[in-house]
This record gives C-alpha cells, sequence and structure tokens, in this order.
C-alpha cells in the first residue's frame, strides 16, 4: 500500500494551526494540518461556559480578518472565536483534515523526513510543525487524596457554577482562569475561598485606551523570553462583563475570602503561605508601574488623552488580608469542592525526536527545533510574551514558515545541480 506523503505536516488546527497554514499557502510549500477533533476545539469545548476572549475584537484576532459582526471594542465569546477560526480556515482553503489524531511521529532511518502514524493511517512528512498548543495538560497538584471527600476538578474542566455540589468552593490560583472562575462562584451565590499567589494586574483600560493598546505602544508584548529560571508570573485579567480591572480589595468586598499560596493539606487541614498581602501589594505594583509609562508615554508623545487619576485609588486591605488566615479546615469552612486552577504544562509523548530537554520541554530558537526538520508552534514565550495568543502565534508562524521555504529552497538547490552535472 503506498503512503501519503507531504512536504509539511502541521498537528493541531487550532489558531496556531491555521496560522502555520495561512503562512505556509504565501510561501508556496505544500502541507496538511491534522486536528484530533474540530478546528479550534479547545475553545469550543475545553474552557468554561462564560469565558470571552481576554482581550477586546480588534486586538485578539489575526491581522487578515476581523469578527465578523462584533464591536471593535467588545470581548467576544469563546463559541465566536471558536467560529472565527473555523471561517478564517475556509477563507485561506486551509487543507485542515479534523478527526485525525497524530499518534507517534519518528524520523526516518537512514533519509530525511518522518513517518507519522496516525489514527487513520501512515503519513510521510518532510517536516512536522508541532501546533499542539501552550496548554495541553492541566496541573493538578497531587495535594488533597482522592478519598478526601471533595470534588476536585481542574479549571480546564470547569463549566458553570451548577456543576458544584452545595457548599463552599476553594479555588486554588488567581490567574485569569481562577479569579474569573471563583467571581463568577461569588455572583451565584457561592461562598468562595480564593489562593492568591504572586500575579500581575494591568489596568483593563487606562486614560481610554483598553491595557492590550498599552502593552502594544509600551513594546510589552514584544517583550523577549525570559531567562532560564525565570520564575513565570500569572496575569490576572478579565473580559467578562465588558471588561473589568481585576481588585482583590473589590472581590474580597463583595464577599471572597481571600487566602495566600495554598501550601499543604493534611487530614482535613488546608495550610496557607504568609504571603497573601505581599502578592496583593505586588500586583499593585505592577498596575501603578504600568500607570507610570503609561503617563510617560502620553507625556512624551503629547498624546491627547484624558487624566485618571482614580485608576490609582487603592482601597484599604480589607480583614482577610490585614489578618490572613494560615490554616483552614476545610470541612468546618463548609467546604465541598476544590478547583486547580494552577495552569497546565505541555506533552508531546507522541513526538519521538531529539527535541527535548530532561524536563521534556522543547529545545528550540523561535520555534526552531534542534532537530532538523521539527519545528514548534504557539509554545508560551516562543519568540515574546505574546506567542501563544492570537495575534502574536501569528506573527511566530510567520517566521517558521520563512524558515521551512528557506530549507526547501538549499535542498531544491542541491537537487538542480545534481541534475545538471555531467553523468
Ligand atoms: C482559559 C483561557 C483563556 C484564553 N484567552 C485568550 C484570549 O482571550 N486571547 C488570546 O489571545 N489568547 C487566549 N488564551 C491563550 C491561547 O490563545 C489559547 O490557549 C489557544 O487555544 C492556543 O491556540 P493553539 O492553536 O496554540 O493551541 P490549541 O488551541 O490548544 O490547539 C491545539 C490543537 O491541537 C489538537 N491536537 C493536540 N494533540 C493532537 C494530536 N496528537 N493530533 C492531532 N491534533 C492534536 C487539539 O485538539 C487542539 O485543537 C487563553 C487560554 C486559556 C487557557
Amino acid at each position: 500500500m503506498s503512503v501519503e506523503k507531504v512536504d509539511t505536516l502541521i498537528v493541531g488546527g487550532g489558531q496556531a494551526g491555521v496560522a502555520m497554514s495561512e503562512h505556509l499557502s504565501k510561501c508556496g510549500v505544500p502541507h496538511l494540518v491534522l486536528e484530533r477533533h474540530r478546528i479550534a476545539e479547545r475553545w469550543r469545548s475545553e474552557r468554561w461556559d462564560s469565558l470571552v476572549a481576554n482581550g477586546p475584537a480588534w486586538h485578539d484576532r489575526f491581522p487578515g480578518m476581523e469578527f465578523p459582526g462584533a464591536d471593535p471594542d467588545a470581548f467576544v465569546g469563546k463559541e465566536e472565536v471558536a467560529d472565527y477560526f473555523v471561517a478564517y480556515a475556509e477563507r485561506i482553503a486551509a487543507p485542515i483534515r479534523c478527526g485525525v489524531e497524530v499518534k507517534e511521529v519518528r524520523k526516518n532511518v537512514g533519509r530525511p523526513g518522518f513517518r507519522v502514524e496516525t489514527s487513520h493511517g501512515v503519513i510521510e512528512a518532510a517536516n512536522v510543525v508541532a501546533a499542539t498548543g501552550p496548554f495541553q495538560h492541566p496541573i493538578f497538584p497531587n495535594l488533597v487524596p482522592e478519598d478526601a471527600r471533595l470534588l476536585q476538578i481542574h479549571s480546564s474542566a470547569y463549566r458553570n457554577p451548577g456543576q458544584l455540589p452545595e457548599g463552599a468552593v476553594l479555588v486554588v490560583g488567581a490567574g485569569s482562569s481562577g479569579v474569573q472562575i471563583a467571581d463568577e462562584l461569588v455572583r451565584a451565590g457561592k461562598r468562595v475561598y480564593l489562593s492568591v499567589g504572586p500575579h500581575d494586574r494591568p489596568p483593563r483600560g487606562y486614560r481610554g485606551r483598553d491595557f492590550c493598546w498599552w502593552l502594544g505602544v509600551l513594546g510589552k508584548w514584544d517583550a523577549e523570553t525570559p531567562g532560564p529560571g525565570t520564575e513565570h508570573v500569572t496575569i490576572a485579567v478579565s473580559g467578562a462583563r465588558g471588561g473589568e480591572t481585576i481588585d482583590f480589595r473589590r472581590l474580597a468586598a463583595q464577599g471572597m475570602r481571600l487566602v495566600g499560596r495554598t501550601e499543604t493539606y493534611n487530614d482535613g487541614v488546608m495550610t496557607f503561605a504568609r504571603d497573601l498581602g505581599q502578592n496583593i501589594a505586588r500586583g499593585d505594583a505592577n498596575l501603578m508601574s504600568l500607570l507610570d509609562e503609561a503617563d510617560a508615554y502620553v507625556a512624551r508623545n503629547g498624546l491627547d488623552l484624558p487624566e485618571e487619576p482614580d485608576a490609582r485609588k487603592l482601597d484599604p486591605d480589607p480583614e482577610c488580608v490585614s489578618n490572613p488566615v494560615l490554616e483552614l479546615n476545610l470541612a468546618e469552612a463548609g467546604i465541598t469542592s476544590i478547583i486547580w486552577a494552577t495552569g497546565y504544562t505541555v506533552d508531546y509523548s507522541w513526538l519521538k525526536v531529539d527535541a527535548f530537554d530532561d524536563k521534556g520541554r522543547p529545545k528550540h530558537q523561535r520555534g526552531v527545533s534542534v532537530e532538523p526538520g521539527i519545528y514548534f508552534l504557539g509554545l508560551p514565550w516562543q519568540s515574546r510574551r505574546g506567542s501563544s495568543f492570537i495575534w502574536g502565534v501569528w506573527h511566530d508562524a510567520k517566521h517558521l514558515a520563512d524558515r521551512i521555504s528557506t530549507q526547501r529552497k538549499y535542498l531544491a538547490y542541491h537537487a538542480a545541480k545534481r541534475e545538471t552535472e555531467p553523468a
């Protein structure tokens, strides 16, 4: 039986796969995208029901197409985001085959290229682009035993408040997912504890411009990948209800109980670090520094943007911050469920090539791996802060398509040279 052959195989039909297809088409590189479910499946079915984009529609999109029918300043819902990528893929006639899972990729022996085992047979590819997402596997800390008679789910499995049993909820992690989920639960009448670690919290808007605009003009989306060992700091932002600045003091005033970083669990008792005040102060400092930079930018460029002194006003620390709970008996607090909003990791167990460090992380430069012919796309901080976001992945894909096309030209040159050589 003949084996299907393709020049460049893209694994994953999310925004990264669609962007890659667009740029490869522009470079004239024959390719195929394999997606195990549907286009942009994660937006469709692996997020909570009420999720809207964290950035406004004018910003969180590819350059080539606006969100059809959306107010550019609106934060579009997750289904509209998924629909956008389906429409985009149609518009660029992306060769995407859905319902096909890549099971294994191995190097060919004694010749270039890769053998790709899929759920629908074998494909041979000269290049493979792993576009399987920055957030593949939920990080689920092994802290509370399964028999603790609590519902424990990761934020990726949270859908809506109705899914949880009666009783209070502990949400661990106050990045964009944790804080939005905790807020939704408080609004649904739940008693909620939120475990808050170090975080950045930019203002939703300042002086009439969204923070996405400020991060853009201040060059912060283009900030380069932090060096190895740099601590990852989560960012707490939300587009919910038209977009609001995340303000932990306001959330506490609305009834949310804040605690520090979750540390241990023993015999029904959870302990929290003493770092809550420090974490809140750090978030405040991050907010203020962005306001300072924004003001300096306005002054330097003589922009006519209205002053907004109220953005710097902070309410006094609530009781839960000034006198933080360090130990909590979960049963006594009435807690019946825990939501771990503790992030994700990558899983390339299907990619059997020598392109990873001893922790399983891709070894690459801007997505070009150390294994010739293998490329990564959509990694957090692949080339800059914006890399895993909608617009950022589009730019990284352009770079990879350029690299793949350049490599093909080298190979074509040698082939052409051989043809002209005397026999
Ligand atoms: C809660 C949340 C909210 C976010 N909000 C925003 C936002 O507002 N704005 C923004 O710009 N970014 C946002 N992001 C970040 C980012 O845009 C998304 O995570 C996005 O889904 C990443 O796209 P991707 O194509 O790189 O990966 P994914 O969307 O994860 O796509 C990868 C695809 O690969 C497929 N796949 C995986 N393994 C295989 C295999 N072996 N074979 C075949 N197919 C496979 C998967 O089914 C999936 O469809 C958010 C992320 C999260 C978690």
